[in-house]
């Protein structure tokens, strides 16, 4: 079995001005496609070749880790936008981000902080643990939270390809605006 890559469910230019049709074409297009490529061929003839992209995140090492990861990452962060989605969180996810981090607009801060502060490439996610309760944190490289027990329901790319092309060094920026992207229904049905 192979893995193919998921057709983006909204046209290369329905992200801008966030996030430019190029940088979605190099990004999604291109970064993306080579993570999967990679990865097929490094489990052509290996027992992860019957594995879901899950199980071989969760099982592997090294090369083949860094590409499942990478490709799953991906999908997760491309498929949580939504040029016409809900932009703010709602129910049940709603209050427990307003009991955890006091109001949705000071998880925001807490959520980009921990994206400017990271060094280097890698993600921020928000999972949950089995108890509903919510985690920010920082990923190095292709580091995935379902390796700590976690479930992601959100996450940001801060490797320099997400947001170079559109905002150079201004990462904080690239940060801040993508809120305006999120879809929450997307989120809360993560997260249920
Ligand atoms: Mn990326």
């Amino acid at each position: 079995m192979s893995f193919t890559q998921p057709r983006l469910p909204y046209s290369p230019d329905a992200l801008e001005p966030i996030i430019s049709q190029r940088t979605v074409e190099y990004h999604y297009g291109k970064h993306e496609k080579a993570y999967i490529d990679t990865l097929n061929k490094l489990i052509e003839g290996t027992p992860f070749a019957d594995m879901t992209l899950e199980d071989i995140i969760l099982k592997s090492e090294g090369k083949t880790f860094n590409n499942a990861s990478q490709a799953w990452n991906h999908i997760f962060y491309f498929f949580q936008f939504n040029p016409v989605g809900k932009r703010e969180p709602v129910g049940k996810l709603r209050k427990q981000i307003e009991e955890q981090f006091g109001s949705v607009e000071e998880f925001k801060r807490k959520f980009e902080e921990a994206g400017t502060t990271l060094f280097g490439s890698g993600w921020v996610w928000l999972s949950r643990d089995k108890e509903g309760k919510l985690f920010i944190t920082q990923g190095k490289d292709a580091a995935n939270p379902m390796c700590e027990g976690l479930n992601p329901i959100l996450v940001f790319d801060v490797w320099e390809h997400a947001y170079y092309l559109d905002y150079q060094n201004l990462r904080a920026s690239y940060l801040h605006q993508l809120w305006d992207l999120v879809d929450w229904d997307i989120v809360a049905s993560r997260y249920e």
